[in-house]
This record gives structure tokens, C-alpha cells and sequence, in this order.
């Protein structure tokens, strides 16, 4: 099978199974080979790596993967992309596995057991751009063993992850992506590289995970809840954008008391805060709610 990674190639295989794309899975499919390589690269795939790709199309990354891994494990949601993956376009491989599920219903921990004796695996993937957050943080908070996620994301998207405080892009997804790794944008993707082309420019990032992390919470999904709240409500105090929140079940004496321990001003937003000023703040309120 040649290479899928030009225009010519990739629209002889649409055109010999008769596939429509469908908008609703986020379907741009990668057609410049220059791209598809620095993305391997970016990713650092050796022999020695299992790689998971969640949405391999027809497989055109999926080659350069089955080529530069030792064991390639590929979920694809859509039906009809299946048989082009498994009689035509990866059928010369004998180091993949195609599942055929939704991404955020399988089991990547069993994945990583069956596959990998249960070793950190590397992500790669061209997403799709519907659920990159879902995807990214089902990975972190179900403790998948991880190298690193090397992945293709809207641009805006990409600039989110890797940003700190005081810029319009810091929120929950910044905070996420890097109590967990280490972002880096590896190159941004102009649209004429997809096939049909997206409305928006993409960028490659890749997320190291940590294996010592800088900040540890006492309880990571209590400061999630703190985090998202205080971004929800981003115009409000972080006073305020808390204390509104009934789930956290917070008073406004003890966040202002909070702030306070911490060298806070009362009238300070969330978005001014580090995560480790995040996970301070976490902790010191886990212990004010259970003595008030
Ligand atoms: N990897 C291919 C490439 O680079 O040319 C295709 C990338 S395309 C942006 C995204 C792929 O993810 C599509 O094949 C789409 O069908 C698949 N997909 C969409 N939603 C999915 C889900 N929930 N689970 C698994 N795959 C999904």
C-alpha cells in the first residue's frame, strides 16, 4: 500500500469505498507527508514504544506509527472507516490493533494492561477537535500510564494549554493540562494540510507527563471543582465565584479566611492565581470545612 500522506493517494481510497466524510466526527484528514513525520518526530516514537491513536481515519498517520512503533493500538468511532483500515490501508501491518468504539467509553487502562504489561504508552492522535477536551482530560484524571501525549489541536486551543496567569487564556483547561504535564507546541498546521479543510489553523502540542509532579493537592478532584468555579464566574471575585458554587459547599468567611492565611487580597479573581496558589488554597479549605 503506498503512503497516504498526499492528496492523490488519500481520495483514491475514498473514492474506491465510497466514503463520505461526516462532520459530526471531526473528520480532516491529514494530507501532507512533511506534517505526518514531523509529528512522529514531535512524539519521539521509538521501537521500544506502544502507542495508543484515537481516531487513525484511514489509517494515514496510523502507517507512520506502525512503522516507527513497536505496537500501535488504534479506536475509530466510525463504522465505515473500519473495513478500509483493515483490508486495504493497514493491512500489511501485523504490530496493530483496531478497535472500533467511541474513545471516552473504552477502557485505556485495560488497553495499557493488555498491551504494554501495563508501562506508560504514548498518545499520538489528530483529534477530533468536538472533544479534545474530554479526550485529554479522561486521559489524565483515569491515571492512564503515560509518556506523553503528542497531539494535533485547534490552534486557540493549543495556546490555552500552555499558558499562566494574567493572560485572556488562562482557565481551568491551562490549569488541568499542567498540574498533570508539561506543555509544548511543537508546530502550528495550516488548513490547506487537511483534507476537506478545517475553518480554523491547527497546531501539534505535546504534554509531558510528569513523573514527579511540581504541585501535588491534597485531593486533586476538590481543587478541579475549586478551579472550574472560579472560572465559570471569571467577572466575579474568586470570593464570590466560590462561595456562588453550592457544590463546593464553601462559607465566605472561610475562603476569605483563605486568602488571608495565604497573603490574598479579598478582592482578588481566580484568573490571578497560580496553580499552586490553586492547590494551597484546596488544601487549606479541605481543613476549614471539616472543622467549621
Ligand atoms: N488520524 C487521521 C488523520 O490524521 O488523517 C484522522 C483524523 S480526524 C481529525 C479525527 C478522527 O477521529 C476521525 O477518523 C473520526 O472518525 C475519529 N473520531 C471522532 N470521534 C471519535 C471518538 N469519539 N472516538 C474515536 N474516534 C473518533
Amino acid at each position: 500500500m503506498a503512503s497516504l500522506g498526499n492528496p492523490t493517494n488519500t481520495i483514491a481510497i475514498l473514492q474506491k469505498y465510497n466514503f463520505n466524510f461526516q462532520k459530526k466526527f471531526g473528520q480532516n484528514f491529514l494530507i501532507d507527508a512533511n506534517i505526518l513525520q514531523n509529528i512522529i518526530d514531535a512524539a519521539e516514537v521509538t521501537k521500544d514504544d506502544c502507542v495508543l491513536e484515537i481516531g487513525p481515519g484511514i489509517g494515514t498517520m496510523t502507517q507512520y506509527l506502525c512503522e516507527n512503533a513497536r505496537e500501535v493500538v488504534a479506536v475509530e468511532i466510525d463504522k465505515n472507516l473500519i473495513p478500509i483500515l483493515e483490508n486495504d490501508t493497514l493491512a500489511a501491518y501485523d504490530n496493530i490493533t483496531i478497535i472500533n468504539e467511541d474513545i471516552l467509553k473504552v477502557d485505556i487502562n485495560k488497553i495499557v494492561q493488555e498491551k504494554n504489561g501495563g508501562k506508560p504508552i504514548k498518545v499520538v492522535a489528530n483529534l477530533p477537535y468536538y472533544i479534545t477536551t474530554p479526550i485529554i482530560m479522561g486521559l489524565f484524571e483515569s491515571h492512564v500510564p503515560l509518556d506523553s501525549i503528542t497531539i494535533m489541536v485547534q490552534k486557540e486551543v493549543a495556546d490555552r494549554m500552555q499558558v499562566g496567569p494574567g493572560t485572556k487564556d488562562y482557565g481551568a483547561l491551562s490549569l488541568a493540562v499542567q498540574y498533570y504535564a508539561k506543555p509544548k507546541v511543537m508546530l502550528t498546521v495550516p488548513a490547506s494540510c487537511f483534507m476537506p479543510r478545517p475553518n480554523v489553523d491547527s497546531a501539534v502540542i505535546r504534554l509531558t507527563r510528569y513523573q514527579n509532579p511540581p504541585v501535588v493537592a491534597k485531593d486533586e478532584h476538590f481543587m478541579f471543582n475549586l478551579i472550574r468555579a472560579s472560572f465559570n464566574q471569571r467577572r466575579k471575585t474568586l470570593v464570590n465565584g466560590l462561595t456562588n458554587a453550592a457544590e463546593l459547599k464553601v462559607t465566605k468567611d472561610n475562603v476569605l479566611a483563605a486568602l488571608e492565611q495565604m497573603g490574598l487580597p479579598a478582592t482578588i479573581r481566580g484568573e490571578a492565581l497560580t496553580l499552586e496558589q490553586f492547590a494551597l488554597l484546596s488544601d487549606i479549605l479541605l481543613v476549614r470545612n471539616k472543622v467549621s
